[in-house]
């Protein structure tokens, strides 16, 4: 491609919109124009980016037996009842663009695709003889995210691969879950990017595993704990991790004392002069289901941990039956204003209690009348332990599990890992923490869709089961983001080969210079017929210009048609590293056509 010819626009400065370097670089280069919140123009130069990202994808799927197909966007809502996921997607967490069309039947542009693949799958799928099968598409979503960001890394509209396999049994899908595994792992090493997999939430849905494929980078919206040895890496969402001991209590006796100003763990520990570890702090939430009933929470944890909400929610949801809903749509601490609401009398706040009366929650409609108690592992053990009194200013200490305190008949896991904690797998490991850009989840999903869609198939026995399910997503998008994120300097990106857009930039210094103008479209002639994607920069700008463009759009290699013309040379440029040589004219082509085999081959 001639530049002369492209619609190409970069900037000298970086664009108020961005925050992150990659989504600087990216507008600056001119790979992409926001055109609204969380919603991009892909420009020529990163078409071609993500095409080739999208073509590693399919290579790495196809080779595994998985085909590609095209599903709609346009998704009815009837399917999306059937799933039970039509209000949470609509209203709980609000990230399904819905409409009503002009016969007034409600869709909704796909923000994921489990509803269409099962549908089709109650349709098509008869007999364990059709299986397994692995579908899957590379295609554009849309998701209403809250805080759109980060250009491409959180984006309103995005490309996603989206795969979804059916099986007879377990041991089907957990054999594609490690292919899997494997080919996602292939993806990102082949787009040349550095990354981690780690063990993942997986709702409460359960199944036996999820693994995120995390780009580590500091603009990344996940947090990583991992250990040394290599042998644990966990997203915090899920992550296990040993507590450290707890400090025996001091306090022998069971009284009330006076604790002004300490509201914080940290002020009373201070106050009393005692190790967080004898605290015990209970932190209130507000939980609502899908019947709209609502359950105020009371969580009763050692002082030192913190409350993971994604382990509370998968609790909470687990309990949805009991409070006749199906699932939890929104987990939150009230706040001032939501505890106007539903509290009879204002609340203790900073000095709560395990045993807070139920008469602090008025009899308002829909809401449930007694606190639901929990209290976390972490807290069970303590023996005369500090916590509050239900009167500010006042704490008690010495106090114990079934003497003051009832415990509470529910005792979960919900404390939050944190860098620092030994770990499990071995305790002389300690966590240590990195930011993530997640790239790619894979997950055992089971029977959820497949029973609420009605998916079965005849086994080999003549029994009529659920389909057995597994989905696979890749943001193509956001990892063409993620490279970047991953690879630029202070002059622009540096697109690791594989994806770059273009592997060879031929630069003519002096347009005036009949000789230069040749020279370099005849190399750039010869890089096309050898199939090198190479671009020529033949614009009317100064040289100046033309190399920090080149530098700023990040493309592999450049070669300059300069001054050392006269000795029958032209100039190299190796983009990541800088180095420059002066290569014979004769020889320049099948020199770098030789680097770029070398590194597509080191990568496969
Ligand atoms: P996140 O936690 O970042 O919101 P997710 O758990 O919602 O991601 P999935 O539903 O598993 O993501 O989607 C599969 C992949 O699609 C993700 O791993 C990610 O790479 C990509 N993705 C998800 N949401 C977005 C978005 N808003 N913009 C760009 N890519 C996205
Ligand atoms: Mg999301």
């Amino acid at each position: 491609m001639r530049l002369s010819q492209m619609l190409f626009v970069t900037l000298r400065e970086d664009p108020a919109e961005a925050e992150v370097p990659s989504h600087k670089l990216l507008l600056r280069a001119g790979y992409m124009r926001r055109i609204a919140s969380g919603v991009y123009a892909y420009l020529p130069l990163l078409w071609r980016v993500l095409n080739k990202i999208s073509d590693i994808v399919r290579d790495e799927m196809n080779a595994t037996g998985a085909q590609e197909c095209l599903l709609p966007q346009l998704q009815p809502a009837e399917l999306w009842r059937e799933s039970g996921r039509w209000d949470t997607y609509t209203k709980a967490e609000g990230i399904m663009f819905a409409l009503t069309d002009r016969r007034q039947q409600e869709v909704s542009l796909g923000p994921t695709h489990e509803e269409v693949i099962t549908a089709i799958a109650r349709d098509m799928i008869r007999s364990y003889r059709q299986l397994p099968l692995h579908l899957y598409q590379i295609q554009t979503k849309f998701r209403d995210e809250i805080r759109p960001r980060f250009g491409l890394l959180r984006g309103r509209e995005f490309i996603m691969k989206d795969g979804y396999s059916f099986h007879t049994d377990e041991t089907s899908l957990k054999a594609t879950y490690e292919e899997m595994y494997t080919a996602y792992s292939n993806i990102l090493r082949r787009c040349g990017l550095e990354f981690r997999a780690v063990d993942a939430d997986s709702g409460a849905i359960g199944g036996s595993g999820s693994t995120e494929f995390m780009v580590l980078a500091a603009a990344g919206e996940d947090e990583v704990l991992y250990t040394e040895d290599g042998n644990y890496a966990a997203n915090v969402e899920k992550a296990v991790s040993l507590p450290v001991e707890a400090v025996p209590s001091t306090f022998t006796q069971f009284e009330k004392l006076d604790t002004p100003n300490t509201p914080t763990i940290e002020s009373l520990a201070q106050f009393l002069k005692c190790s967080p570890t004898q605290i015990v702090k209970n932190v209130l939430y507000q939980a609502v289901f899908d019947n709209g009933r609502q359950v105020l929470v009371l969580v009763s944890i050692r002082g030192d941990q913190d409350v993971n909400e994604v382990k509370l929610t998968n609790e909470l949801t687990k309990l949805a039956t009991h409070y006749g809903g199906t699932t939890m749509l929104a987990l939150a601490v009230p706040d001032a204003e939501a505890q106007r609401q539903w509290a009879a009398k204002p609340l203790p706040l900073g000095y709560i209690n395990p045993g807070l009366e139920d008469d602090y929650i008025n009899g308002g409609k829909d809401l449930e009348p007694k606190f639901l108690r929990l209290c976390d592992r972490t807290a069970l053990d303590l023996k005369n332990f500090v916590t509050g009194s239900n009167e500010a200013g006042y704490h008690v200490v010495g106090a114990n599990w079934g003497k003051e305190f009832v415990l509470p008949k529910q005792v979960v896991d919900v404390r939050k890992a944190t860098a620092g904690d030994h770990a499990l797998h071995n305790p002389s490991q300690t966590l240590q923490t990195a930011r993530g850009i997640e790239i790619g989840h894979i997950f055992q999903l089971g029977t959820k869709y497949s029973k609420a869609l009605g998916a079965t198939f005849t086994s080999e026995t003549g029994e009529e089961l659920p389909l057995m399910m597994g989905c696979y997503g890749v943001g193509v998008s956001r990892l063409a983001q993620a490279a970047v994120e991953q690879s630029y300097d202070k002059n622009g990106i540096i697109w690791p080969v594989s994806i770059a857009p273009y592997q060879v930039i031929v630069v003519i210094p002096n347009m005036g210079d009949d000789r230069q103008v040749e020279a370099a479209k005849a190399i750039y002639k010869e890089l096309l017929a050898i199939g090198v994607e190479a671009l020529l920069d033949d614009r009317d700008e100064r040289a100046g210009v033309k190399f920090k463009d080149a530098d700023l759009i990040g493309i592999p290699y450049r070669i300059v048609t300069g001054r050392a013309l006269g000795d029958g040379k032209v100039e190299v440029v190796e983009r990541a590293t800088g180095i420059t040589q002066e290569v014979a004219l004769t020889d320049v082509v099948a020199l770098v056509k030789g680097w770029i085999d070398e590194e597509l081959l080191a990568i496969r």
